[in-house]
């Protein structure tokens, strides 16, 4: 590991063109389980044997941790290290045997080319490890290079992912939070907002939290931005509660920081910090926390509720989301992804899709917030289905608080025609 890590730096600043992959194997515990763990160990003996073999003189292999491997090679491009790849994972689903026992080992892959010295291995690491959740999670364990489609911009933006890690050191230079109003669906007035984060530095200018969160998620650092974001969330709520006694804070969560065993007690220790009431707090769980324990996902809502803290599962419609999810787990809200709503106005199937999910929503007792309601037209639609609340570009973009606290509802203070 210190090998790896020490290594990848020298090569970047020798300014070296590599090409880098991590592979892991999954589920290996169930060998470990099945065999006994000094079998286990044979097995990691013998597969790192195959790794060295084909790696040859054509880059340098290290393990890093558990099952998890690296190569860096200067000679081999992507292409020709997947056609390696694929090849060696077809040769152990072949033939790999540990004292005349078949085993079939499944792998999966992140790959990543460097060609700039403005990155450090962290964050190459923080890309790679990215990727390889990619391969195992959506491709089966298929290759995956970080954002291959875009290469020519992939210099760029782990460049300015750098600098974002690196923001983190410095005292979360260049982050802030916008603002996002959400509405009572009846009466439309503000009834909270979701807080959303952003970052912006002279060089790069504003980047959208799509283009770096996802990546960072996967990074040791996540937790501790995650931290940041709620303690700012609190404050700024602090001063909305003023003037606006229902108000509800948003705020959105990552998968690694539900992970953290200390989660629940440090979200109240930041409450009992802030002095903001835990009632008026609602942390939204994205669809990729899905990938977690359901489990552990049930325990850490139950626990937040019990708190009176509120749970909401956002993007409701995508990706993987279930309906068994919502059997599993009491959400207070589900919110609605903007993808159900943008062509609601033309669409008889999405407004049945909407339909559908405010009924089923109703069935397990969650309240609804429809996300991504950009006209009026959209609001008169969907207050025909059991909505109660809205958010999205009709109420107001995403906005720093000191314009929040001076929202007015669509059509207030203006002259009627
Ligand atoms: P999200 O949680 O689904 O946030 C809503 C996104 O939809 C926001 O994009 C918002 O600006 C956008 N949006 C809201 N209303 C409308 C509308 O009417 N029309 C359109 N076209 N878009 C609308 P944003 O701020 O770029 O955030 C993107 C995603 O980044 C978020 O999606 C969330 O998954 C993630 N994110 C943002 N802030 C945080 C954070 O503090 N922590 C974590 N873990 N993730 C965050
Ligand atoms: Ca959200
Ligand atoms: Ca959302």
């Amino acid at each position: 590991q210190y090998g790896f890590f020490e290594d990848l730096d020298g090569w970047i600043r020798r300014n070296a063109r590599i090409s880098i992959i991590l592979f892991n194997i999954s589920r290996f515990r169930e060998i470990n389980e099945m065999h006994g763990y000094h079998f286990g160990n044979r097995v990691l003996q013998q597969y790192a044997r195959r790794v060295y073999q084909v790696t040859e003189n054509e880059g340098h292999s290290y393990r890093i941790d558990g099952t998890k491997f690296a190569t860096i090679s200067s000679t081999l491009t992507i292409p020709e290290l997947r056609d390696k790849y694929d090849r060696f994972r077809a040769s152990l689903r072949e033939d790999f045997r540990v004292d005349g026992r078949k085993i079939l080992l499944e792998l999966n892959c992140g790959a990543l080319r460097v060609d700039s010295t403005d990155v450090n291995s962290q964050t190459v690491y923080a890309c790679l490890n990215f990727a390889l959740e990619e391969s195992k999670n959506r491709q089966r364990g298929g290759m995956v290079e970080f954002r291959n489609e875009l290469n020519a911009a992939n210099h760029r933006r782990l460049e300015i992912l750098n600098t974002i890690r690196e923001s983190v050191f410095r005292g979360y230079a260049g982050f802030h939070l916008l603002y996002q109003p959400v509405v009572d669906a009846e009466t439309e007035e503000l009834i909270g907002a979701e807080a959303l984060l952003r970052w912006q530095n002279d060089r790069y200018g504003m980047v959208p939290p799509d283009a770096f969160v996802p990546v960072l998620e996967t990074d040791a650092l996540f937790p501790q931005l995650g931290d940041w974001i709620l303690r700012e969330a609190l404050s700024g709520a602090a001063r909305m509660l003023k003037n606006h006694p229902n108000f509800m804070i948003s705020v959105n969560l990552s998968y690694s920081q539900l992970e953290n065993p200390e989660f629940v007690s440090r979200v109240l220790q930041m409450l009992r910090e802030t002095g903001f009431p835990a009632d008026h707090l609602c942390l939204e769980i994205t669809e990729r926390c899905r990938l977690l324990d359901l489990e552990l996902l049930q325990r850490v809502v139950v626990n937040l509720q019990g708190n009176g803290i509120q749970v909401a599962m956002d993007d409701f419609g995508t990706g993987f989301s279930s309906v068994g999810i919502l059997k599993e787990i009491p959400f207070d809200t589900i919110k609605i992804d903007r993808s159900f709503v943008q062509r609601i106005e033309e669409s008889e199937t999405d407004r049945k899709a909407v339909q559908g999910i405010t009924g089923l929503a109703s069935i397990f007792d969650n309240r609804v917030c429809v996300e991504g309601v950009e006209t009026a037209g959209m609001r008169d639609i969907l207050r025909h289905f059991r909505v109660n609340s809205f958010q999205g570009y009709y109420y107001g973009r995403p906005q720093p608080m000191r314009e929040l606290q001076k929202w007015e509802k669509p059509g207030a203070g203006k002259p009627l025609a």
